[in-house]
């Protein structure tokens, strides 16, 4: 795998096409080697980046704190035989127009609200940069994958944007970078996340949503989350579900001994 630290030089390479792009935030966990997996399997050659981009951090967020771990990185990149990693230069997120997401007065957008802005402005940058034929998220951050297509579909940029499964602990809690913030008993206790979104599935169709809603958020204030949000959403456009809606998001984002944590899952309806 070629290491390349300049924007420049990554700029000036023609890589192999169909040639998938994957950005991260690094600290890589099976969530993310998922995605380099799928890229190897599916494309010519993969990048992967990291880069902690400051954009998207709101004033008290864990921004200096973000766990790095470079050469473990790496090592896990190499070992899945990913063609390169961009690292780029820590002025990257400078001197750039910041862009407006649709989709982002909702769910995570309401908490972080700068938060989608800063992501999109970063993309934006790396896909001008890199101009992949495919770059690959995580639906775990449903709300981004969702505000990137419509971006990009809007901008009529040449890029398929493809959206990959929620990698989880054999708890059933979403693999995140942030799970580090845990001990292994509280990312088992956390698994109940999970439960309490599959739980509810099967009662989409008979109970209304509003009661669905406020029975999981007790759940979850009585086990001990605090709850940021919970949410069911047309999965389309995280607009309220209407007669229309055939496809429901349950979004969820709760604080754990301090630690955000979010976790979705779609249903038909
Ligand atoms: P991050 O490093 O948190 O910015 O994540 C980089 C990419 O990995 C994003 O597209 C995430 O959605 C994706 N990702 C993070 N965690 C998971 C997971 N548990 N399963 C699948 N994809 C994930």
């Amino acid at each position: 795998m070629e290491v390349i630290t300049s924007t420049k030089e990554i700029e000036s390479i023609n890589f192999d096409s169909p040639f998938a792009f994957i950005p991260t935030m690094g600290n890589l966990h099976k969530g993310h080697l998922s995605l380099v997996k799928y890229g190897k399997e599916n494309y010519s050659e993969v990048i992967t980046s990291i880069f902690i981009n400051p954009l998207q951090f709101g004033k008290n967020e864990d921004f200096s704190s973000y766990p790095k771990t470079i050469s473990q990185d790496i090592q896990l990149l190499e070992n899945l035989g990913c063609n390169y990693l961009f690292i780029p230069e820590a002025n990257f997120a400078e001197n750039l127009d910041i862009i407006k997401p649709n989709f982002s007065d909702v769910l995570c957008g309401l908490s972080r609200p700068s938060h989608f802005h800063g992501v999109l402005t970063i993309i934006d940058k790396f896909l001008r940069v890199i101009k992949p034929d495919a770059c690959l998220f995580g639906l775990k951050d449903y709300q981004q994958q969702l505000i990137i297509k419509d971006f990009v579909e809007r901008k009529k940029i040449k890029t398929d944007i493809v959206s990959l499964p929620i990698v989880r602990e054999k708890s059933g809690l979403a693999m995140s970078s942030r799970n580090n913030y845990l001990s292994d008993e509280d990312k088992k206790f956390c698994g109940k996340i999970y439960s309490c979104l599959k739980n509810l599935t099967p009662s989409l169709k008979i109970t209304s949503l509003e009661v669905l809603k406020t029975e999981a958020k007790d759940f979850l204030q009585h086990a001990g989350f605090e709850i940021d949000y919970f949410e069911i959403v047309d999965a389309n456009n995280l607009s309220p579900v209407t007669k229309k809606t055939d496809k429901v998001l349950i979004a969820v984002a709760v604080i754990y001994k301090k630690v955000r944590l979010i976790d979705n899952i779609v249903a038909s309806l």
